[in-house]
């Protein structure tokens, strides 16, 4: 099985790991450079993206996960993860960084506040057997996107799946549902880079 890393500095960090193993990859906790260097690929979770843009500076794993990316390891983010892989954030608040990897702009906190999260299905480009529940919670869209960019799903209007190359991202939390087909896409993914 590929060694797939969940970024384990604030976040969902648990429920990723169970949607991976679930997804047939051995999923690890990534804290440190030394173990993001033992992956064949990451996911960013939900959370707070200020936070964990902080945090990763803080334990001098910014620049790593930077060259990881492009390098092109496989790295899938979920709603705070999606923010971190954007190359611009329309409304960052300070000492906001990003990892960039995917040539889009986002908006934070886009639907609305908390108590505006919401479930819905959404149907994802390359996911079979109907709509995945998605579950926005403070969830950012994607404002606009680069040529390189393919749109993955779409809901209101606004762009909330997308992938460039090695970089997997949603606006909302497969990870909480119990259903693991987009896990499972981005192992395939992990599996055909490795
Ligand atoms: N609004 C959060 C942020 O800006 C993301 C929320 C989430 O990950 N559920 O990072």
């Amino acid at each position: 099985n590929p060694v797939v890393g969940v970024l384990a500095l604030q976040g969902d960090v648990r429920e990723h790991l169970i949607a991976l193993a679930v997804a047939d990859a051995t999923a690890r906790e990534v804290r440190r450079p030394e173990e993001l260097a033992e992956v064949d690929g990451l996911v960013i979770p939900g959370g707070e993206s200020t936070t964990i843009s902080k945090l990763a500076s803080l334990f001098g794993l910014l620049e790593p996960l930077r060259t990881r990316i492009a390098d092109g390891m496989p790295v899938y983010g979920t709603c705070a993860g999606l923010i971190l892989l954007a190359d611009k954030i329309l409304d960052p608040r300070s000492g906001q960084e990003t990892l960039g990897g995917i040539d889009m702009i986002v908006r934070r906190n886009a639907f609305g506040r908390q108590n505006e999260s919401f479930e819905t299905g959404v149907d994802i480009e390359g996911v079979e057997g109907g709509p995945v529940e998605g579950v926005f919670i403070r969830a950012p869209w994607v404002e606009s996107v680069g040529a390189q960019v393919e749109v993955l799903a779409e809901h209101g209007g606004h762009i909330v799946a997308v992938r460039q190359d090695n970089a997997l991202a949603t606006s909302f939390h497969p990870e909480l549902t119990g259903d693991h087909r987009v896990h499972a896409m981005f192992v395939d993914m992990v599996r055909a880079a490795s």
